[in-house]
């Protein structure tokens, strides 16, 4: 979800997108502590923590508006 969070921005209410089910997850995702084992066992080669800090900065710039 924390990947996808553009295109849910999109699709969603913004009181799901920031405060809801998808923010939840998006809080959840300060959690993450870059230890790069998800991006070990991608199989596509995903920049995972990469796109976690870009897209949680994104949320959090744009709910703080
Ligand atoms: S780098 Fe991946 S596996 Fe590690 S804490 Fe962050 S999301 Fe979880």
């Amino acid at each position: 979800m924390i990947m996808a969070i553009k295109g849910i921005y999109k699709r969603f209410p913004p009181e799901d997108v920031f405060t809801g089910w998808a923010g939840e997850a998006m809080k959840a995702a300060n959690r993450c502590s870059e230890c790069g084992d998800c991006e070990a066992r991608c199989p596509f080669g995903l920049p995972i923590r990469e796109t976690i800090k870009a897209n949680l900065e994104w949320w959090e710039t744009l709910g703080s508006q």
